[in-house]
């Protein structure tokens, strides 16, 4: 679903963000980045989301990003952040299917409100609900546009334990149903072996390190083999 050949980011100064990074996704797979706080890991989401613009002239100007790369994506990408980002002035179906086309839409926004537990809410205001209900009607502005790669960055960490957790399963079980492929910004190292088939850290402008996770379907993060994972990354 996803190559990455060779990739290059710098900003004004010249300390380079990524340096040469490669990396590949399979259709389907979900795979957590993890790195410190500077290492990149926002830089090369939004590289992957076509959201950074790249001087031609190699010349970085304005907060845009200069470098080099080949980067492949499929068709239909779709992006959660850390906040929402809702328009407050649309109710919560709105902001769903908003800029979708066709005489379906609708009813697609509510079963995707509904998969993630919001039936009823359709004509709330996004102010009306709490932080986890945002990130949930994000979700499912992204779940109806059916991506064949979700980018998420950070997406639930300004929500408390309880509700992230309770955001993990949702996440697992919209991954099962719908099978895009993954890749998810978190600092948590946890949710990462949690949720993801593989996990990489970014570090000096390159994938330092990759661990795929195999604990015959095991996602207790109290089993022992999960220490050993967690003691690897
Ligand atoms: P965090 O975990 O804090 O979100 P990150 O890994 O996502 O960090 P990035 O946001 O990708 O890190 O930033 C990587 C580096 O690039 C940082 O040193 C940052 O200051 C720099 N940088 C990012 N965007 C810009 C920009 N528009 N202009 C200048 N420098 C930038
Ligand atoms: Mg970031």
């Amino acid at each position: 679903a996803v190559q990455i050949r060779d990739l290059h980011r710098s900003f004004t100064d010249d300390r380079p963000v990524l340096s040469g990074l490669d990396l590949t996704i399979a259709p389907g797979e979900f795979v957590a980045l993890l790195g410190r706080s500077g290492s990149g890991k926002s830089t090369l989401l939004r590289a992957l989301a076509g959201l950074d613009r790249v001087a031609k002239d190699g010349n970085s100007k304005d907060g845009d990003a200069s470098g080099s790369g080949d980067v492949t994506v499929p068709e239909q990408v779709s992006v959660v952040f850390q906040d929402s980002r809702l328009l407050p002035w649309q109710r919560v179906l709105r902001n769903v299917v908003l800029g979708l086309q066709g005489p379906g839409a609708l009813r697609r926004g509510k079963e995707a409100l509904a998969e993630v537990g919001l039936a009823g809410r359709e004509r709330a205001w996004p102010r009306e609900l709490s932080g986890g209900e945002q990130q949930r009607v994000a979700l499912a502005r992204s779940l109806v546009r059916e991506p064949e790669l979700l980018l998420a960055d950070e997406p639930f960490g300004a929500l408390d334990a309880l509700t992230r957790i309770k955001m993990h399963g949702l996440l697992r079980a919209l991954h099962e149903r719908h099978r895009p492929a993954v890749l998810l910004v978190t600092h948590d190292v946890d949710e990462a072996i949690v949720l993801a088939d593989r996990v990489l850290v970014l570090e000096g402008g390159v994938v330092k390190t990759e661990r795929r996770i195999d604990l015959d379907g095991t996602r207790d993060p109290s089993d022992p083999r999960f220490a050993a994972v967690r003691t690897e990354l």
